[in-house]
């Protein structure tokens, strides 16, 4: 790999976001092509990819975790348009898109291995890719928390530092610890991966805490701050929006508790 194709991945849908197998993008094999129709929202690159995996059913009579395939698209066929969507909270240098598919044929070669194994895939996928999404939200924590040591050694009130407060003491310990864990969290995920051993349970684990840590620190950078917190030449206000996306996408935190608890419970 050179680096030098975008891609991207469209699964999630206008009505299909964390019911992935609700997904009802359409593709239909006719002779040597499958011909893809159907909608798909918030997808990251969707602009400026050069091809794109999309999610589509296959096999809608089989039973609901194998109805779905995965197939390979050149965005540069006919009938597919992307749309950027714009007004982004956070993370706005990532280009998210709303694509459609119009009839968009692909060659029966662009199947991504078996038909009605997609939703397999997917979730071997989410395994591998859920421990880069928990490292952005170390970066996140990490690069908030050093916005707060920097300002509290330096912001004077009441005659002293701020950090010479013990709450502000116990605060910056306590998001260190806790950025500490989440850092070591998806360090485990990420080395099972290497291993070729992805472990579902530590990649959501891992993906989950690390949102929440994310979230926590900014929000405590922007608090620390306080009004300066809130004034974007300053830059902590960015942490704060970018840290959210972290929580939801890729599966939203909810989703990863369900993973999670469903595994230890076996429900
Ligand atoms: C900037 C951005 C980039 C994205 N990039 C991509 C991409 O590249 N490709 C792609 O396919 N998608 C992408 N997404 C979509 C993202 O993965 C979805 O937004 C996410 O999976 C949630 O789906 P949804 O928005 O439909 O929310 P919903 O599924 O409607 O969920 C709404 C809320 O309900 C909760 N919820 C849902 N079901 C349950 C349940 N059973 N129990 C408890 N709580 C539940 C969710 O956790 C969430 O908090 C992106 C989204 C954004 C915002």
């Amino acid at each position: 790999a050179k680096g030098k194709a975008i891609c991207g991945f469209c699964i999630t849908e206008p009505d299909a976001g964390s019911d992935v197998a609700s997904a009802r993008t359409v593709a239909v094999k006719k002779g040597e092509k499958y011909v893809l129709s159907g909608s798909k929202i918030f997808i990251t690159n969707g602009t400026i990819a050069d091809f794109l995996l999309v999610f589509a059913l296959t096999n809608p009579d089989n039973p609901i975790h194998k109805r779905h395939s995965i197939f390979i698209l050149d965005t540069s066929v006919s009938g597919f348009e992307a749309d950027k969507i714009k007004g982004k909270m956070g993370i706005r240098a990532s280009d998210t898109a709303e694509i459609s598919l119009h009839d968009v044929e692909v060659p029966v070669g662009n199947l991504v291995g078996v038909e009605g194994e997609g939703f397999k895939q997917l979730m071997s996928f989410f395994n591998v890719t859920r421990p880069f999404v928990a490292a952005q939200g170390v970066g996140v924590a990490q690069g908030a928390l050093e916005k707060i040591i920097s300002h509290v050694r330096e912001r004077k009130q009441f005659g002293k530092p701020l950090a010479e407060f013990e709450f502000i003491q116990f605060k910056v310990a306590e998001l260190a610890t806790e950025i500490e864990a989440a850092r070591n969290l998806y360090m485990k995920a990420a080395l099972a991966v290497d291993k070729g051993k992805s472990d579902p349970l530590l990649s959501s684990m891992a993906k989950w805490y690390a949102g929440e840590v994310g979230v926590k620190a900014s929000n405590w950078a922007v608090q620390l701050h306080g009004g300066y917190g809130y004034i974007r030449e300053y830059g902590v206000e960015k942490f704060y929006r970018d840290a959210k996306i972290v929580e939801i996408y890729e599966g939203a935190k909810e989703i990863e508790k369900l993973l999670i608890g469903r595994k230890l419970l076996r429900v």
